[in-house]
């Protein structure tokens, strides 16, 4: 199905590069978006599969450029369509999106651009899609492409199963002529297959790009006092998107809370608060007033906000392929981001139960068990096996890693702190099992090593044991994440049923012999080191510029009511910042500027960084 050598014709290329230029300021196409640019011109139907800020976008938004002719693109939500609506109209492009949200003054001048023959783009939903009045104005209108974003969407195997998606099976039906180009971020197999099916695509060119995301930088942190941890994370961004993922509502809450009382804003977001409070949030935190969301993963696919610098999980997801869908949504501009997971066996332990009791109602439980179980499995082994998680997230979806050393993970980086003392601890630890009898869970088995008062220590005469208090220097936090390591690295054992009890097994009394070895490990302390690729990032950047280049996007953006990503990405503040252009001639070198974005932003701009440069002496025009 692949055909290496699709390549725009000539005439196409230079147009392309023109137009290119033009509007966005980019010198040159990515490979794999000339491909798919490539497969569009050529009436070919196409398959993009390329991960978040791959650059996917410009592969729909070109080709009616370089016709003339208005194509359709499905988006699954409103805001999705705004943002790129925005985005096109700042660049020059004629774009609108059809959806419920509109008034009817607004509808009707959209309808008057579309038979003005002007419009390039046009997004819709597909429930909107499929209405037959609709349908009938796009076959009058002569539509030749689709453009199908989020296409995973029609997938029941996808994160994001859209019934309505199913509806554009009919397409290839309705619009013999047209064709068909789908998108999406997700790398599996089966929901590509399912995609060309439902889709009905006719013999099309399949792209499919890295899934790694070199621009992140994965830290698996052991969790301790998840609060703390957390703040300490954010506290590395500050002024910077986080978001920080959790599994369940309450603890949304309870994280935004706990954040906010020690100073740093952040509001909780969840599919159980209103349809208003949750546009607030998801408002404020697009036009840059709101930094730091604590969601559900129900905060997710309408966020378009490209500069997000951290995802934080303070749980365990159900799934890899959850976990590169939510860390996904950092680093979109192609900047470094961090993606830090705090990790404990008993997360796990409880997704296992959940998983049982959720599925005990189907119809027939057995194979939703097993397969959530080893979606489970998969995820917990990224997390506790110290290997590189760059490799291990790319060959989990079926690629091959070729580095040696990412340079980008916490393993490689060199940051996981094993503690010198393991095996004594582990001994001690799993000695109090033994004094316990192997009767009790994880609870008291810590209470007994921390020394703690408590009633059941008491009734049990456990403040006797030889092993009462052997750990109290420790925090109580702290044994807790120890025993939940001996559990994932199977030294030790534990029952099942409602009141787990903690048990040896083999491996453990190897251990207690002295005869295995066990290496515990602790959250790394002091500030992480710079990686290779944010040195490069940031290499004559003036920071402080840069800062206040965001303080005049942002009042640009509110004044212009529209996001401020939506006027320049955050890599051509860098760029702007290390260039620091005083000149129009100077200023359209960065990328990112196009001519729109220079005739309505140059002027001020070239002020704004003259002023300020001259301030802080500091020179200009730096073209090298
Ligand atoms: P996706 O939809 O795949 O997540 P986007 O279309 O949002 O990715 O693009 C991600 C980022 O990369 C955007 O900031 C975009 O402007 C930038 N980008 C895309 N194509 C190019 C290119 N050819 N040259 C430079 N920057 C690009
Ligand atoms: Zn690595």
């Amino acid at each position: 199905m692949q055909d290496e050598q699709l390549e725009p014709s000539p005439e196409h290329a230079n147009r392309l590069t023109d137009a290119l230029r033009r509007y966005w300021g980019f010198d040159s196409l990515r490979p794999l978006q000339r491909r798919a640019i490539a497969a569009a011109m050529a009436g070919r139907d196409s398959l993009l599969v390329m991960p978040t800020g791959g650059g996917k976008s410009l592969c729909y938004q070109l080709p009616p450029l370089i016709d003339n002719r208005l194509d359709v693109v499905i988006s699954p939500l409103i805001s999705l369509m705004k943002d790129q609506v925005d985005g096109l109209n700042e660049v020059g492009v004629p774009a609108a999106a059809i959806h419920s949200a509109l008034t009817p003054e607004q509808r009707r001048d959209i309808y008057s651009r579309i038979h003005s023959g002007k419009l390039r783009l046009l997004f819709t939903s597909p429930e909107r899609l499929v209405g037959e009045r609709f349908l009938s104005m796009l076959q009058a209108l002569d539509i030749r492409r689709f453009a199908i974003d989020e296409a995973h969407c029609i997938s029941q195997w996808g994160h994001d199963f859209r019934p309505e998606y199913r509806q554009l099976a009919m397409l290839k039906e309705r619009f013999p002529h047209a064709t068909l180009h789908a998108f999406t971020a997700t790398a599996t197999p089966r929901v590509r297959q399912d995609i060309v099916q439902q889709l009905a695509l006719d013999t099309p060119e399949v792209i499919v790009g890295p899934v790694d995301r070199e621009n992140l930088v994965y830290r698996v942190v052991p969790k301790v006092d998840v609060e703390r941890q957390t703040a300490e994370v954010i506290a590395r961004h500050q002024d910077e998107a986080v978001i920080v993922y959790c599994i369940s509502r309450k603890e949304t809450e309870n994280v935004a809370a706990w954040l906010a009382q020690h100073g740093i804003e952040a509001r909780a977001y969840h599919a159980g608060m209103d349809n208003d409070e949750r546009r607030r949030v998801q408002d404020e935190f697009a036009s840059e007033k709101l930094n730091v969301v604590v969601a559900t993963v129900a905060f997710g696919m309408g966020i378009d906000r490209s500069n997000v610098r951290c995802v934080i999980h303070t749980g365990l997801p159900k799934s890899i392929e959850h976990y590169q869908q939510e860390t996904g949504r950092a680093g979109r501009d192609g900047l470094e981001a961090e993606c830090v997971l705090f990790y404990s066996a008993g997360d796990a332990l409880k997704w296992e139960s959940l998983i049982v009791k959720s599925a005990a109602d189907a119809p027939d439980p057995e194979p939703v068990i097993a397969s959530a179980r080893q979606h489970l499995q998969d995820m917990a082994r990224f997390a506790s096996a110290p290997a590189c998680r760059h490799r291990v997230l790319t060959e989990y979806f079926g690629q091959r890693y070729e580095k040696l050393n990412c340079g980008a993970c916490d393993v490689c980086l060199e940051e996981i702190d094993t503690i010198p003392e393991s095996t004594v601890i582990a001994q001690k630890i799993l000695s109090c099992v033994a004094r316990v009898e192997q009767r009790f869970g994880v609870g008291h088995v810590v209470d007994v090593l921390c020394g703690a008062d408590t009633e059941n220590v008491r009734k049990f005469g456990h403040d006797q044991l030889s092993t009462y208090g052997l750990l109290s220097e420790m925090p109580r936090k702290a044994v807790m994440a120890f025993v939940y390591q001996l559990l994932d690295q199977q030294v030790l054992a534990r029952s099942g049923g409602e009141f787990p009890t903690l048990r040896l097994n083999t491996a453990s009394v190897q251990v207690l012999r002295g005869e295995r070895e066990v290496k515990l490990v602790r959250p790394p302390a002091g500030t992480r080191k710079q990686t290779a690729r944010a040195q490069a990032d940031m290499t004559g950047v003036d920071t402080q510029l840069f800062e206040h280049l965001r303080q005049w996007r942002r009042t640009v953006a509110q004044n212009r009511g529209v996001p401020p990503f939506v006027i320049f990405a955050d890599t051509t503040l860098v760029h702007l910042a290390r260039i620091r252009p005083t000149r129009q001639a100077t200023l359209r070198l960065v990328p990112g500027i196009g001519e729109k974005k220079a005739s309505d932003f140059g002027n001020d701009l070239c002020v704004q960084i003259a002023t300020w440069c001259k301030q802080h002496k500091v020179a200009t025009d730096q073209l090298q």
